[in-house]
């Protein structure tokens, strides 16, 4: 989870518990969760079981490549991606110990930053899904460690203290974990990165920041014969560990965790795999038909409300690229259309962070956006509104009120309504650097998908204009992309939406 320290911009409280009390809204029924999809997958897996890790989606990361002789054992450290099938970087972590005839761990390193980003709908989610790991990692005789604090300060000690001699990380491309991997690489045994979360490696789509969604999509599209292919199984580990793991207690863990229990779990998003997949089944029998016509309307259940199961990597993205393709041969277009979302629009997003250091803040846009919003940053604004006001929902917009309620209470908010949020927050704020932070201040704590290179480049897309062009100029956005009220009322019923999100009393 972040290590960011996000502080409210301006002297923002957190929401009074009243708003917190307000009753959640009812969620639209997962409808069509049979249970077929996993038996399918298993199958699939079974029939692959040769497969092997394509090397280039693993980067070593010291010079020693070789699994340290005498140790006993090989370990996945675990950071992005809480899964144990799907996930290349485990399976790289067992082929290697069935290699060389030792034990296989997993580890993760739970540390929990003081921040208003650390919240109790987070965490929660987090751990349950990694309670599954732990149970399944049981059932396969790999050893699975809940280790206590940052991996900086118990990861070495953890690896010499059970002579593990390999470590296998996953990779992403945010600040704090790649500090955090730079920072213990030195002290672990031949380390290693797999990037278990993008159909292609991040590093292999591109050597370089890309534009836009145009100059990136040729690239992964020409790699998707090579990377899209099916997973083998991670099987019952061959080699038993003399020293076992310490048992978990789960509830224990979650109850003493220092989190901001105000932001509560979400009903509507059960964590974990399963969970995950059961989404991902009635997305293909239900909704995948309606995406391509339906996408943009908020009203309407198109979309697969995949992402928190992304974000955590509960579930591969590559898996479900797989499933649509094979499932939804009678979706027509739907499946092209789900696909560029999944694939191009997500993994230009790790391009993003990978190779732009600023990748959350204004100076890491374009030149062209960053002279606009200069040049209209002293432009009078109608409404201004404080990051309190915000959070509390109270604009005079009740189509907006009514997006950031939901997100508060349920921890989602529909995409194309993502844009609109967050374009409002630059109209209404004193400067695009307080609208940004804003924006992402009220994501990353309130969407259970928030804290992603998703939600970082969703708020610079809609604010400083990234892999977008520039528009007719006017105030405020200068030629960033405009979204009005009046524009939505065209797309969708909005009154229909405000009707079932924005609470009378508010
Ligand atoms: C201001 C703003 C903030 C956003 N914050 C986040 C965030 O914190 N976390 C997050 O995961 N997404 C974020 N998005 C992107 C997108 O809105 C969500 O991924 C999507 O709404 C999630 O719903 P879904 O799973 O039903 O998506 P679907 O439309 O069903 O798409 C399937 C998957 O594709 C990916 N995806 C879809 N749209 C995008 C997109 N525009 N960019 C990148 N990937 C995409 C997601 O992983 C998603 O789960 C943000 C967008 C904007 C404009």
């Amino acid at each position: 989870m972040s290590e960011r320290k996000r502080k409210a911009p301006s002297a923002a409280k957190k929401p009074d518990a009243k708003q917190q009390k307000l009753p959640p809204m009812k969620e639209e029924k997962a409808a069509g969760a049979g249970g077929w999809l996993q038996e399918v997958v298993k199958q699939q897996r079974t029939d692959n079981k040769m497969m092997g890790l394509n090397k280039k989606r693993l980067r070593f990361i010291s010079d020693t490549k070789k699994v340290k002789q005498g140790s006993e054992g090989v370990l996945y450290w675990m950071s992005r991606d809480h899964r144990v099938q799907d996930n290349w970087a485990l399976v790289h972590a067992q082929q290697l110990a069935v290699k060389e005839n030792l034990p296989l761990h997993v580890c993760f390193c739970l540390h929990v930053p003081k921040s208003e980003l650390s919240t109790l709908r987070h965490y929660s989610f987090m751990l349950k899904g990694l309670q599954e790991v732990a149970q399944e990692c049981r059932t396969l005789d790999i050893q699975f460690h809940l280790l206590h604090g940052s991996a900086g300060d118990v990861l070495p000690g953890f690896v010499s203290d059970r002579s593990l001699g390999a470590v296998v990380a996953d990779f992403c491309p945010l600040r704090e974990p790649l500090k955090s991997l730079e920072d213990v690489k030195k002290k672990l045994v031949s380390p290693s990165s797999v990037d278990a979360h993008n159909i292609v490696p991040c590093w292999v789509t591109s050597p370089k920041l890309e534009y836009a969604a145009r100059t990136i999509r040729g690239k992964i599209t020409k790699l998707l014969p090579e990377f899209l292919t099916d997973f083998p199984p991670v099987e019952k580990h061959p080699y038993t560990a003399t020293r076992t793991a310490k048992p978990v207690d789960w509830n224990k863990t979650l109850a003493s965790m220092e989190v901001d229990r105000a932001v509560g779990e979400t009903e509507w998003a059960k964590p974990g795999t399963k969970a995950g997949m059961a989404m991902l089944e009635s997305f293909i029998d239900v909704r995948l038909k309606l995406f391509d016509t339906l996408r943009n309307d908020p009203n309407a259940v198109a979309l697969s409300q995949l992402s928190p199961w992304i974000r955590f990597g509960h579930v591969s993205a590559q898996q479900v690229a797989l499933q649509v393709q094979r499932g939804g041969k009678k979706a027509g277009v739907s499946v092209s259309s789900f696909i560029e979302e999944l694939v191009v629009r997500r993994e230009l997003t790790d391009n993003f962070c990978f190779y732009n250091q600023k990748y959350d803040c204004v100076e890491g846009a374009y030149e062209w956006a960053q002279k606009t919003l200069k040049d209209h940053a002293k432009d009078k604004r109608q409404y201004i509104y404080t990051c309190e006001q915000l959070e509390k929902a109270k604009t005079h917009d009740k189509l907006w009120n009514g997006a950031q309620y939901q997100m508060v209470t349920e921890g989602k908010m529909h995409g194309f309504l993502r844009m609109y949020w967050a374009k409002k927050i630059l109209e209404w704020t004193p400067s695009p650097e307080e609208a940004l932070s804003t924006a992402l201040y009220l994501n990353d704590r309130y969407e259970l998908d928030g804290q992603d290179p998703n939600g970082f480049v969703g708020c610079m897309w809609s604010i400083c204009g990234i892999h977008d062009q520039g528009w007719a100029e006017r105030p405020i956005f200068g030629k960033i992309r405009y979204m009005n009220y009046k524009g939505c009322l065209r797309k969708f019923d909005v009154a229909r939406f405000e009707q079932k999100y924005c609470p009378k009393n508010l």
